[in-house]
């Protein structure tokens, strides 16, 4: 680890973000430009992150499935907008065991097409419905302009695929799993987020609606964290997913699909770092407490260590995600800068005179300094920390949310929005005319973010072009 110190988040947030990746052993360059190596520590907090998504799709009714990888190039064809949306992106393979394939396969830059084929085959009757598939994968897009874990060639995720007999069953699995999605967001990654509709012009390919989870960075731009897309029947129409219905009826089926990614990764660093690294959510930390003893002598080491060794057995016994540096030849100082920057939630320091009290020293990272310390007794230690952690998830999750409220605006006319979305978001009715957003975007690079599914009620005029509109939208510069 480089002791260097890193750039402040303030005066080059890009750069911040790019040093905490590579210094804390999150995530490394490949060699092909634009692919990332997801390193160990980074691979465990997307772990972490699968299993509180997982458990959350299993608990509402989602089984797990895998889909290959090479898809035939004639099905993304099959659905316009889809191979519209994508075919800018689309990695092609033409050989394969050295030969010139007679068709060629794209590298799944999502899996709807494939799916919907697989689903035209398994789906013949209504008791075959609903099917609720979810697959843990990677897909392949070709990006030109490219950020470890926000934009990535390759990347890791999840997409829930689902098929139903009727278009409110579909629309209602769209919400639900968007729901999934925000409570994962807000009480796993202390996150919060916005639900809402994406614009036509933001939807996903081939989607009759798209909805989303937008969240405010520490640079006060967007990212899009997880979208749920209704699809109609555009999939199941080009794929023929067809259904005899109970009156004998050949019906097309409805269906829906659902993606979080490793972007996730990039949003809780963006959302919770601070100057000095990292600050992971405890409920989602690889590692939720780090105990570092302190000793000078041989004497002080075996009776420190000896301490170190039960409150660690305490810890882990009471499910605490625990780790001790007992690393030799680094300093305690350094210790602590080290897991300050990798964002490990509690530190615990031991030393001598720790052992003579039967305390031991608590250090908050998420409040940095004497503000962040306390002694507590040796004796119930594991409740104390665990209660802890409940403290240190919540307060970062207030401090997101206090941040976020604080630099949404709601400008009063045309000039006072483009000053706003310079450096925050604004909050305003927007008639949902293209034009009225393509020249937002042409003029601030501000998107439409999301229609929030709550809105105020009445009505107000267009931020752009006046016309009355009773919807309010975010615009925002987005990752
Ligand atoms: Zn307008």
């Amino acid at each position: 680890m480089s002791t260097e110190k890193l750039p402040s988040r303030s005066e080059n947030f890009s750069e911040w973000y790019n040093q905490i990746v590579l210094r804390a052993e999150m995530a490394d360059y490949a060699p092909v430009r634009g692919c990332m190596v997801v390193m160990p520590y980074g691979w465990a907090l997307w772990e972490n992150i699968q299993q509180a998504l997982d458990s959350r799709f299993k608990a509402t009714g989602h089984v797990n499935a895998a889909f290959p990888l090479l898809i035939p190039m004639s099905f993304l064809e099959k659905e316009k907008s889809h191979v519209e949306g994508f075919s800018p992106e689309l990695a092609v393979v033409t050989h394969g065991g050295g030969q010139k394939l007679e068709e060629p396969l794209v590298v799944r830059p999502t899996s709807e097409t494939i799916i919907g084929y697989m689903y035209s085959k398994w789906i013949k009757s209504y008791r075959d419905l609903p099917v609720l598939i979810n697959q843990w994968g990677n897909v392949v897009r070709w990006e030109m302009r490219t950020r470890l874990f926000l934009r990535t060639l390759e990347f890791y995720w999840q997409e829930g695929h689902t098929a139903h007999a009727t278009a409110e069953e579909a629309q209602e699995e769209t919400y639900r799993m968007l729901g999934v999605y925000a409570d994962f967001a807000i009480n796993e990654a202390a996150i919060p987020v916005i639900q809402g509709f994406k614009s036509d012009n933001e939807k996903f390919a081939g989607a009759v609606q798209s909805t989303t989870i937008e969240a405010m960075m520490g640079d006060r731009r967007a990212l899009q964290s997880g979208t749920s897309h209704f699809l109609g029947q555009n999939f199941a129409k080009a794929f023929e997913i067809q259904y005899l219905d109970q009156n004998n009826q050949l019906e097309h089926a409805w269906t829906t699909s659902w993606g979080l990614s490793t972007r996730m990764v990039g949003a809780i660093i963006m959302t919770h770092g601070d100057d000095q690294g990292l600050i992971l959510p405890p409920r989602l930390a690889p590692i939720q407490a780090v105990i570092v003893p302190i000793f000078r002598s041989n004497e002080e080491q075996s009776a420190v260590m000896e301490v170190v060794e039960r409150v660690q057995a305490e810890l882990k016994a009471a499910g605490v995600r625990i780790k001790v540096d007992d690393r030799e030849g680094f300093t305690p100082g350094f210790k602590f800068n080290d897991w300050e920057m990798r964002g490990v939630p509690l530190r615990i320091e031991i030393g001598p005179k720790d052992v003579e009290k039967g305390s031991v020293a608590l250090a908050r990272r998420d409040l940095p300094g004497r503000a962040g310390k306390s002694f507590v007794p040796q004796a119930g230690l594991a409740t104390q920390v665990q209660e802890m952690l409940v403290t240190i998830q919540a307060a970062l999750l207030a401090r997101a949310t206090e941040f976020r409220d604080s630099n949404i605006h709601e400008p009063q006319d045309y000039e006072a929005l483009k000053a706003v979305v310079g450096d925050g978001w604004a909050y305003s009715w927007w008639c949902g005319d293209a034009d009225c957003e393509a020249k937002v975007k042409e003029d601030t690079k501000a998107t439409t973010r999301c229609i929030p599914f709550d809105q105020p009620g009445g009505k107000g005029k267009c931020i752009v072009c006046g016309k009355e509109s009773d919807k309010k939208v975010y615009f925002a510069r987005a990752y």
